[in-house]
């Protein structure tokens, strides 16, 4: 039977948008958000979200360089890396970080080649063997990773993937140093990018999403339940410009036309905000 409860706060859901797996399946799914709270979650609920990843086109589990809007995808990304690696430095002054759901070891390995010690947890076989070759990554079950205490527990748009997002916190920060930091980025539906693309906004990606966060939830309920203090919070401007072109992707269908106006939208709604934020919590 699906869940009509708010997890967070037990109030009533109501239905927010209908929307479609996009990418893989095309099967449709809805999102409700609670009442209260605001927190929102894919219904139904798929048990085995495993099928859902199994795209060509799942670029965070993917390394093909072969066509130019991958390329620029890559060129991107190493950005974003020097960017995010700045942030946390910021932050603390020791370099033991937690990524969970690693993914592929990407982000960890250009961490552990700037001196970083990085620890891994992934959920999907194949991408953890892959971040093996690089750092000691775990299967999110295995729970030695636990046992270590981190400057930094990082949840790179992962939070959102989590069937348990609110217990795996609880639960992860109680490995954080004293002077450690939680991060977290994830997607936001309030955002003007969701609002225009509506069941289109690729931040959806139902059901590989499996719940979804306002900022306001980021701000105040999140930090409260965690009785950790939201330190600083930044917009992620890329993540909307790729959000953008492959929400425009999905409306359209795939066309030369796609980059181009994607990238436009883009700028014009970043004038009016964020697409995703990253929130940094400390005690
Ligand atoms: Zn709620």
């Amino acid at each position: 039977m699906e869940e009509r409860q708010c997890l967070f706060c037990k109030s009533p859901l109501n239905p927010y948008v209908k929307t479609k797996d996009f990418m893989v399946t095309k099967e449709p799914f809805e999102v409700y958000v609670c009442s209260s709270c605001g927190l929102g979650v894919t219904l139904p609920q798929p048990k085995d979200v495993g099928k859902y990843y199994r795209s060509e086109e799942y670029l965070s589990h993917q390394e093909r360089r072969d066509n130019w809007f991958q390329r620029i995808y890559h060129w991107v990304q190493h950005y974003t890396f020097w960017k995010r690696r700045r942030l946390l430095e910021r932050f603390v002054s020791g370099r033991h970080i937690l990524d969970y759901g690693c993914g592929r070891g990407a982000f960890g390995t250009y961490l552990t080649q700037q001196g970083w010690h990085v620890v891994g947890v992934e959920l999907d076989e194949n991408a953890r063997k892959q971040a093996q070759k690089n750092f000691p990554t775990f299967h999110p079950e295995e729970k030695t990773y636990l046992q270590k205490a981190y400057d930094v527990i990082l949840l790179w748009h992962v939070l959102e993937h989590l069937y348990t997002p609110l217990e795996t916190l609880r639960q992860l920060c109680s490995c954080l140093k004293p002077s450690g930091v939680l991060v977290i980025a994830v997607p936001h539906y309030d955002s003007p990018h969701a609002r225009y693309f509506n069941t289109f906004w690729a931040g959806w990606d139902v059901p590989r999403h499996l719940f979804h966060f306002s900022k306001t939830f980021m701000k105040k309920q999140l930090p409260e339940y965690l009785k950790l203090r939201c330190r600083a919070y930044y917009p992620l401007y890329i993540d909307g410009f790729y959000t953008t072109i492959l929400s425009e992707r999905y409306q359209k269908g795939a066309n030369f036309w796609n980059l181009p106006l994607g990238a436009l939208k883009g700028a014009f709604l970043a004038l009016q905000g964020c697409d995703a934020q990253c929130y940094v919590y400390a005690s």
